[in-house]
């Protein structure tokens, strides 16, 4: 099943829930705007090549659209729209003034120069430009793109808008409007979620055998956070596999030898592992921090883990929810669990609009109410209900939204 249609699957279990009325059921259904740009850039070689670049605005009821944008040879419109719909819903029950968005260029960075990703950039920021802005739609990092492709939109805006403008992209280094604990706000907030659910399962967070799948932005910073407060991190992997070692793997180390462009599976100490097996090891807590569909009906019995706390989006498939509901595994859903990213791209974009820049401990603090608050809100409303953790937590987002619209009324 496409991750698009998992998606709406997953939807339609939810408004039916919700009992919408068909009208606003078919509305929350498909994107606002979806716009699909060639993107010809100059390649170092001296030829021309052009690339397909997507924005997808799925809502706006709350607010000015947000969301990430992707490099990765896979991105097309169909998961765009999908991550962009899951976008509408996690600003919704984070409770930000924001609607959802996603966008996204189909290329290979890693084949690419420095230079062909910043022609790339900022050609595809010219493409959209027509649809962005800080009171429009505002751009954020996700797979494969960093502050240096943040700092580059952001210029490329300003320079067509012919003043600086930095509320159009958060995510940008700290001298050019950014927030203090950005670049860490993501795998922050995963720690914060596995540090709640160790809580409610009884276990002290020292000695929780812990696996991460995907060792980037998200789970590298989540896994070195976890092994700081002494959580026992057996496995990690990337694309090419993960290494395992049941004593534990010292993260800190682990990240110093990737910064060397040293390869994980040569890391002293550890065991080498295939990424379907490194899901079904026996651990407390699964991270899955890498792409969609990794959980999926043929794996999800075989799961181990207590505590699933999902940085990656949509890294479960519905049927593998119902298997793992049915274990009492208590899953943290992406659009909770990865919401510190938006939540701290939030406040970036406050600081932006205000010229006034707060310190990283009010970031951290203001961070961990939102997330302890929204985790408390999902877990009543799941055992209320009786119902699963991401049944809840979509139901909170989309009846907010649809709530909204209802009182704004339908235009003209
Ligand atoms: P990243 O590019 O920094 O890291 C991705 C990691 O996943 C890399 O280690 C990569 O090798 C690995 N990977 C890719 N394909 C894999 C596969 N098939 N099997 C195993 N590992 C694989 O990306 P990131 O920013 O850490 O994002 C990871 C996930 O978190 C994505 O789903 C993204 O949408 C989500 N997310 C990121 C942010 C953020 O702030 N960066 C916010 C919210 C959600």
């Amino acid at each position: 099943m496409s991750f698009l249609k998992s998606v709406l699957k997953q939807y339609d279990l939810v408004v039916d829930k919700l009992k919408l009325d068909d009208g606003v059921r078919e509305r929350l259904r498909y994107p606002k705007r979806s716009l699909i740009v060639s993107i010809p850039i100059e390649m170092d070689t001296g030829k021309m090549k052009v690339y397909k670049g997507y924005r997808v605005q799925h809502d706006v009821t709350l607010g000015p659209s947000k969301g990430g944008i992707r490099y990765h040879p896979n991105v097309n419109l169909k998961e765009v729209t999908a991550l962009a719909m899951l976008m509408s819903w996690k600003c919704a029950l984070i409770q930000l003034p924001y609607g959802g968005a996603k966008g996204g260029v189909c290329c290979n960075p890693k084949i690419m120069s420095q230079k062909e990703i910043e022609r790339l950039t900022r050609r595809f920021t010219t493409e959209i430009i027509c649809a962005v802005g800080p009171e429009e739609d505002i751009l954020a990092p996700d797979m494969n793109t960093n502050m240096q492709t943040m700092a580059w939109m952001m210029d490329t805006y300003s320079m067509q808008k012919g003043h600086t403008v930095l509320g159009v992209v958060t995510g940008k280094p700290l001298v050019l409007g950014g927030s203090m604990g950005r670049e860490e706000a993501t795998g922050s907030g995963v720690y914060y979620m596995v540090k709640e659910s160790a809580k409610v399962i009884r276990k002290e967070l020292k000695g929780l055998k812990v696996v991460v799948q995907g060792f980037g932005n998200v789970g590298s910073i989540a896994a070195r956070l976890l092994f700081e407060e002494g959580c026992k991190i057996i496995a990690v992997s990337n694309s090419k596999g993960g290494i395992y070692n049941k004593r534990g793997i010292n993260i800190k180390n682990l990240i110093q030898h990737v910064k060397e462009n040293k390869k994980i599976a040569d890391f002293p100490d550890v065991d080498n592992i295939t990424n379907e097996d490194l899901l079904t090891l026996d651990c407390d807590v699964l991270i899955p921090a890498a792409i969609e569909g990794q959980i999926t009906r043929y794996n999800a019995n075989n799961i181990k883990a207590k505590i699933i706390v999902e940085g990656a989006n949509g890294p479960t498939t519905p049927e593998a929810d119902k298997v793992l509901h049915d274990k009492n595994v208590l899953l943290i859903p992406d659009i909770l669990a990865n919401s510190g990213g938006v939540i701290i791209s939030y406040f970036e974009w406050v600081q932006d609009l205000q010229f006034y820049f707060w310190k990283e401990s009010d970031v951290q603090q203001r961070l961990k109410e939102i997330m302890r608050n929204t985790f408390d809100r999902v877990l009543l409303l799941s055992r209320e209900k009786k119902i699963d953790t991401r049944t809840a937590a979509w139901m909170l987002g989309i009846s907010r939204i649809s709530e909204a619209q209802k009182i704004r009324g339908l235009y003209p």
